[in-house]
């Protein structure tokens, strides 16, 4: 042994530690979302965070940034017969929810609204905004064609938006486009191919990589240089049929019903091959390049292409991240909740007399937070200060010995007052916030 100190470990690069009271807009953030996702007849789904590497090469797409560069992936031990497997962290989780619904059979009786949050693992240059491990809230509709549904999540992002306080125009936007169907897609690609191949010098080395195997995400470039040459593309509206264009204006008509704004972006193509028909984003320009805080659409082919039973679907994945930064820009988050009261233990001995008094609070909703540790009275007066609660519970000697204890109010004013411990419920409700 040497006496040698350790150096303490760091967490990985880009994954963060998440601690109160930042963990408590998280979870203030989480229940929003449920709120609003119950409230729209979605319901929960949870996958495993490690899946077979090929489900993303053939999910996600070969050619996509996540697939070529992002993907954490590794070869798992080999088994008593040499067999190792190929497993990946996943960067996202529709491949894993398309996964899940095929194995178990899942929309064999119904079509079914799911939602989902958790980590997503993605080797991108860490900045603000965008992490390694980054966290989504999705919502995948499976085995719905029509436009309604497509509307109906859209409808259903832009509730959540609102009850956050985010609002259209000011703080977020929506962007909308058309992918159309794979013949739409494929005679488009010609036409594109041949727009860059007239530009072929301006473009940069991931562009030129891409002109052939996947021109359409050369659209989807954030290099400046390059935005002039892509916005003067051919456009893929232009080359879509009637049933495609009746998708589209579908979706629009109920979007226009109910009044949400929205900007169609002919350029919207997304970061993932599976999409197809109606693509989405709400962006902001308050985090800079870092300013998509949601992105879906439609992907009726993926289900199909990972083995299963051919059906339709439609859904979205949002940044958690990037919607606190975004909330907490626009000063939308509320105060991190404080305890009811705190209570001061002179004497560790007392805890015997006054625990049952604390936990006849708790029955009654209000929240405790206990001293412990003993502690002169000045330092526990502090720390019930410092704690947010409103009223300070006193268990001194005097007040046990009357079978009391002392309710004095730290925030409003007000007098203090003693109360009976043998009577907790009669008195409890005027420890709860009006
Ligand atoms: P971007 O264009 O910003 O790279 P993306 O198109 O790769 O985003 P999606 O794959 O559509 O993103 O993921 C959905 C949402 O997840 C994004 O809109 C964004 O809010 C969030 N997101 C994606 N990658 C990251 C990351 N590395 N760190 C934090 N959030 C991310
Ligand atoms: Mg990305």
């Amino acid at each position: 042994m040497t006496d040698k100190k350790m150096q303490p470990l760091q967490a990985v690069k880009g994954m963060n530690d998440i601690l109160p009271p930042e963990s408590a807009r998280w979870e203030w953030l989480e229940a929003k979302m449920r709120g609003v996702l119950q409230r729209y007849g979605y319901q929960n789904v949870r996958t495993p965070i490690v899946e077979p590497t090929a489900l993303f090469v053939r999910g996600i797409g070969e050619v996509t940034d996540i697939v070529e560069k992002e993907m954490y992936a590794f070869e798992d031990r080999a088994d008593k017969h040499g067999q190792a497997e190929h497993l990946a962290l996943r960067p996202e989780m529709t491949a894993g929810v398309v996964r899940a619904v095929t194995e178990h059979s899942f929309l064999r009786d119904a079509p079914r609204r799911l939602y989902y949050f958790g980590p997503m693992f993605r080797r991108e240059k860490p900045q603000k905004g965008r992490y390694r491990q980054f966290h989504q809230m999705g919502v995948e509709a499976l085995g719905f064609a029509g436009p309604d549904v497509d509307a109906e999540v859209i409808l259903m992002g832009s509730r959540l938006l609102r009850e956050l306080g985010l609002r259209a125009g000011e703080h977020v936007r929506l962007e909308l486009n058309c992918l159309g169907d794979l013949a739409e897609r494929r005679a488009h690609r010609e036409a594109l191919i041949a727009h860059l191949e007239q530009h072929k010098a301006l473009l940069d080395e991931d562009s030129q990589r891409r002109l052939y195997t996947n021109p359409l995400r050369v659209l989807d470039t954030k290099n400046p240089a390059l935005q002039d040459m892509a916005n003067a593309a051919p456009k893929l509206l232009d080359f879509l049929g009637e049933a495609s264009l009746a998708h589209f204006n579908g979706v629009r008509a109920i979007l226009d019903s109910v009044g949400i704004a929205y900007t169609i972006n002919p350029r919207l193509v997304r970061g993932l091959d599976y999409y197809n028909l109606t693509v989405f984003e709400w962006i902001t320009d308050k985090l800079g390049s870092q300013g998509t805080v949601c992105g879906g659409g439609r992907y009726d082919g993926l289900i199909e292409q990972l083995g299963g039973k051919p059906a339709p679907a439609v859904g979205f994945g949002m940044g958690i991240e990037r919607m606190l930064l975004l909330l907490e820009e626009v000063g939308a988050i509320p105060a991190a909740p404080a305890p009811d009261v705190y209570a001061i233990v002179p004497d560790p001995a007392d805890m015997p007399r006054l625990l049952p008094a604390l936990e006849a609070l708790r029955e009654s909703g209000v929240a405790v937070q206990m001293h412990a540790g003993g502690g002169s009275f000045k330092s526990q007066f502090k720390k019930a200060d410092a704690s947010g609660a409103r009223f300070a519970l006193v268990f001194g000697a005097d007040e046990l010995a009357r079978g009391e204890v002392a309710v004095k109010p730290l925030r409003d004013g007000g007098d203090q007052v003693n109360r009976p411990l043998s009577a907790v419920p009669s008195w409890a409700a005027e420890l709860l916030p009006a």
